[in-house]
């Protein structure tokens, strides 16, 4: 898909974790252009390179390194705001800018439960955009991106899901540092070492699928009935959230009926070519030691999730291995391609 004129875009929190891979991402992207950057009153004012830690591989844009970082309540021109704020200030200044306008893209957990705010992940739940036209904030929006290991769970969860059904899930996570943030978890806390909590994590795996499964039936969501338990763990890796998952399914299903669906699985993202979708949203692995965080979080620009273990489970009916790039598919990545698709339906 193409488009005449790049829109206009800034970045809240701009500085952090995330939203360095807003800014690595953005750059040259065929839709939008990088306008605006902004964070806490501590580094608003700041040159960018001066206010930023800048923590990613890649070199720091010199179109941005230069930019006035912005407060985030400051006036923008953009009508797109891709949001990595702190929880602890999203929800409030979120609100505040649709209400003056704009389109905010969340990746904060703050208005993922809000009835009329879409829980986005294109693949699964385009449909629930419809919800935005029930919001109420002045011609702006609020769209937001599940939790990082929610999204690759239910990336691979999707076709099995709408073709045999999913009663009940279990799901235990091995979870990068990059998802807490930086400076995250102390290095004294976690070399050597795995930590098996991480605060309000289970909750949000074991509640958001309900919402992007469930069925939008016109002003509102209804969720979708599955039981889930989850289990969370930080462990040193870099970037990629790794997940072994158990399902019971409704209908009988082979090991091969899944992996036909698998391989099958393609939605509105791919159908519109949208920039930053994967060719192959699923790619499933046949190698037993497969999939692996530093070999397979870049795997499709980081945009797709690897499976592989696919296997009979003496519990559950089946169990295979998921894994997923956090900050880009799980965060960032993700959060662009929910803003793709706005553009794709003509909402932006
Ligand atoms: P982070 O590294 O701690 O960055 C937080 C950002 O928020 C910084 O830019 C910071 O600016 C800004 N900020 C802090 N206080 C602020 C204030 N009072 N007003 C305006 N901005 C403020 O966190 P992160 O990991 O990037 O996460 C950002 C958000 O995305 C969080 O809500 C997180 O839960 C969510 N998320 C993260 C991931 C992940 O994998 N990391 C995945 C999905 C969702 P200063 O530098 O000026 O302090």
């Amino acid at each position: 898909m193409n488009i005449s004129k790049k829109i206009s875009v800034g970045v809240l929190g701009a500085t952090g974790s995330v939203g360095q891979k807003f800014i690595s991402l953005l750059q040259n992207h065929p839709f939008f252009e990088l306008k605006e950057i902004a964070a806490s009153d501590r580094s608003a004012g700041k040159k960018y390179s001066d206010a930023v830690n800048w923590i990613l591989s890649d070199s720091l844009p010199e179109s941005v390194a230069n930019m006035v970082v912005k407060s985030c309540t400051d006036k923008f021109e953009s009508k797109l705001l891709f949001s990595a704020m702190d929880a602890s200030v999203a929800g409030e200044i979120e609100t505040e800018l649709a209400g003056r306008g704009h389109f905010i893209a969340s990746n904060s957990k703050n208005h993922r439960w809000d009835a009329d705010v879409p829980l986005l992940v294109p693949e699964v739940n385009a449909d629930h955009l419809g919800l935005v036209k029930t919001q109420n904030y002045n011609g702006g929006g609020i769209v937001t991106n599940p939790n990082c290991s929610t999204i690759g769970l239910v990336l691979a969860l999707k076709p099995i899901l709408d073709n045999f059904g999913i009663e009940q899930l279990n799901v235990v996570t091995m979870q990068a540092l990059s998802g807490a943030g930086y400076p995250g978890v102390s290095s004294l806390d976690i070399i050597d070492n795995v930590v098996p909590f991480i605060g309000g994590e289970e909750e949000k795996l074991e509640t958001e699928p309900k919402k992007i499964f469930g069925k939008f039936a016109g002003i509102a969501i209804e969720l979708a009935e599955m039981k889930i338990s989850a289990q969370t763990n930080r462990v040193s890796v870099i970037d990629g959230h790794l997940e072994t998952v158990q399902i019971k399914l409704r209908d009988k299903a082979s090991v091969k009926d899944i992996l036909e669906v698998w391989s099958r699985f393609k939605a509105e993202p791919q159908d519109f070519d949208l920039p930053f979708a994967p060719k192959q949203p699923i790619h499933y692995f046949t190698e037993h030691k497969y999939p692996q965080p530093r070999l397979h979080r870049n795997l499709d620009k980081g945009m797709a999730c690897a499976t592989g273990r696919l296997r009979h489970c003496n519990l559950f009916d089946y169990k295979f291995v998921v894994l997923s790039h956090n900050t880009v598919r799980g965060a960032a990545g993700g959060s662009i391609l929910c803003a793709e698709m706005m553009v794709a339906k003509g909402m932006i």
